[in-house]
């Protein structure tokens, strides 16, 4: 039985080194070919031939990574299928864990080869260099230590995972109890906000606890590697060659004097529109003037053909990569019975190919999703023909750039779904998302980086360092009488807990996607195309360079966001 939506899909280069008959998922059979590479590097005399080996081990990664791909696709598309389940663990469990170190032993071979200086030095700069990154920071005594990490990291999910609240009678998790935060009576609202703030509360010491702990590993995994800080060691270990922890400080600050103005501005509207004196916690979601959330679309069929659409309108060679996905059958977008939750863009990597799937109930989301994931999809599209397979995926910087920026070029022709008034009213919501995003993203990094360079500090101390970050990004919102809860409302955002200073890099994406919009209003064919050409570059140029091939400056200072919050400011004006 065939699980996957999609048929067979060829390699999109022939296979040179990996064997046609091979199963993917039997350790036996793939650990030869590890071993051929191993032991072929030594014979190695020239740049020619160390390219032909990467090459081979590209292959090599390609073919895994569709495998573990293909299963958990297979897995999230159908979760009521215990074969696909199974297939996917035994990967998890017996396949990946054998892959890793064998990848591992590769990479020092490869930058203590003899021919690795010789390789032409702009084509291989960025790989190089991650390569050699990777190699570098690795401490034997480090690997126990980032166990005992990701043993705390699930504990603390195990403890958000468990909250629950009774509601009316009934037992809710607390994402269930978020869409009481959009009910138009502002009682219910409050009774649902309070309910969950103070089922959080409950936790609050263990989740300090958790923590404590975390710093205190996260540190010495810092310090075994020469690093002076946790904040510097975790830069370095993500390849932030780009830019430097003063920068995203920089960031910080600019966000505090061009977009706290703006953010401030949408909350006293939406005061006034609600006719509140103050605006408080359970006040922020609800749509201002009450009404009933937009209907886009009732058959997920629509959705698809109206989103072909606005390709259509948009770009020849975009609409037409769409229209491939549908013929080949890359998209899983209905939510029914026996699927996944979520949505998400994966790539099939010996096929070259992507695939989306999605849980789409008819909601603007759905479209602001659709739009986002093909993002990404054009991205894998444009990589096609590089063959290393690196460069097929670049940092997470850019990549959101690709899906933040079609979510915002794709808005222009909103009314495929909707009448004017209404696509009007989905862009201003996205738009008064997207400003309002900043601050908290700046609230997140920048207590993560007064965390881990202040190392010793007390609960006390952490709790102030907090709320002066809420002063500074919080806005003007009520919380008297909840000074605890809003004292510790960073202990929901589970990147701080699980993936240490993951999260700057969507701010840094979404000024990418405003430029990209940006220029699109002044020369939409001229936009297009740099977008289109910096998608092709994939991995293989450093951050600035993707960001200006895509006409785009690669800086998050008060100059650059400046005009492009103007810009916001004087669209949101007219919706
Ligand atoms: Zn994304």
């Amino acid at each position: 039985m065939n699980l996957l939506p999609f048929g067979k899909l060829p390699a999109h280069r022939p296979r040179k080194f990996v064997p046609e008959k091979i199963d993917l998922g039997d350790w036996p059979q793939i650990e030869p070919l590890f071993g051929l590479l191993e032991n072929r590097a030594p014979q190695i005399k020239s740049a020619g031939e160390l390219e032909k080996w990467l090459l081979d081990w590209s292959e090599l990664n390609a073919a895994l990574d569709e495998e573990s791909s293909r299963r958990y696709i297979a897995m999230t598309c159908h979760t009521d299928n215990a074969d696909a389940e199974k297939a996917y663990l035994y990967f998890v469990e017996h396949v990946e864990p054998q892959i890793k170190p064998r990848q591992f032993a590769l990479e020092q071979i490869y930058v203590a080869h003899p021919q690795f200086s010789h390789l032409a030095k702009a084509r291989y700069q960025v790989f190089n260099r991650d390569v050699k990154n990777h190699v570098e920071l690795f401490r034997p005594e480090n690997v126990a230590l980032e166990t005992e990490d990701a043993k705390l990291s699930q504990q603390y999910q195990k403890l958000i995972g468990a909250q629950t609240v009774s509601f009316r009678g009934e037992e809710k998790t607390l994402v269930q109890m978020g869409r009481y935060l959009e009910e138009p009576d502002r009682a219910l609202r409050q009774e649902a906000w309070e309910l969950v703030a103070k089922r959080r509360l409950q936790d609050a010491d263990k989740c300090e606890e958790i923590f404590d702990q975390l710093i205190q590993l996260r540190t010495r995994i810092a310090k075994n590697a020469g690093f002076e800080n946790y904040r510097d060691y975790a830069h370095r270990q993500k390849c932030r060659f780009d830019y430097t922890p003063d920068d995203c400080l920089k960031f910080h600050d600019s966000i505090e004097s061009e977009i706290m103005p703006a953010v401030r501005e949408i909350q006293n509207e939406r005061k006034r529109q609600l006719k509140l004196e103050k605006l408080r916690p359970w006040d922020l979601a609800v749509d201002p003037q009450n009404r009933a959330p937009l209907k886009p679309f009732v058959q997920v069929g629509e959705m698809v053909s109206r989103t072909q659409k606005i390709f259509n309108h948009l770009d020849v060679e975009l609409a037409a990569n769409f229209r491939q996905m549908q013929d080949l059958k890359l998209l899983d977008l209905d939510n029914r019975k026996g699927k996944a939750p979520g949505g998400y863009q994966s790539t099939l990597s010996e096929a070259r190919v992507p695939f989306i799937f999605m849980n789409a109930i008819g909601l603007q989301r759905d479209v602001e999703t659709i739009l986002h994931e093909a993002g990404h999809a054009f991205h894998a599209q444009a990589t096609r023909d590089e063959d290393l397979y690196a460069y097929r995926g670049a940092p997470i910087e850019f990549c959101e750039v690709a899906s933040m920026s079609m979510e915002l070029l794709g808005n222009e022709f909103l009314e495929e779904f909707y009448p004017v008034a209404e696509a009007n009213r989905a862009r201003k919501t996205h738009l008064e998302g997207i400003i309002g995003f900043f601050p908290w993203m700046a609230t997140v990094d920048a207590f993560q980086h007064w965390i881990y360079t202040h190392v010793g500090h007390t609960r006390a101390e952490r709790k102030a360092a907090y709320l002066k970050l809420m002063d500074r990004f919080g806005g003007d919102v009520d919380y008297s009488s909840y000074e605890e809860m809003r004292a510790h409302s960073w202990h929901r955002q589970l990147h701080i807990f699980i993936h240490p200073f993951y999260y700057v890099e969507y701010g840094i994406a979404q000024l990418g996607a405003l430029q990209v919009w940006a220029n699109s209003r002044r020369d939409k064919a001229k936009a297009l195309n740099d977008y289109k050409k910096s998608l092709a570059l994939g991995g293989s140029r450093p951050l600035p360079e993707l960001f200006a091939a895509a006409g785009c400056k690669f800086q998050f200072d008060a100059a650059t966001i400046k005009p492009l919050i103007q810009l916001a400011n004087s669209e949101l004006k007219k919706l």
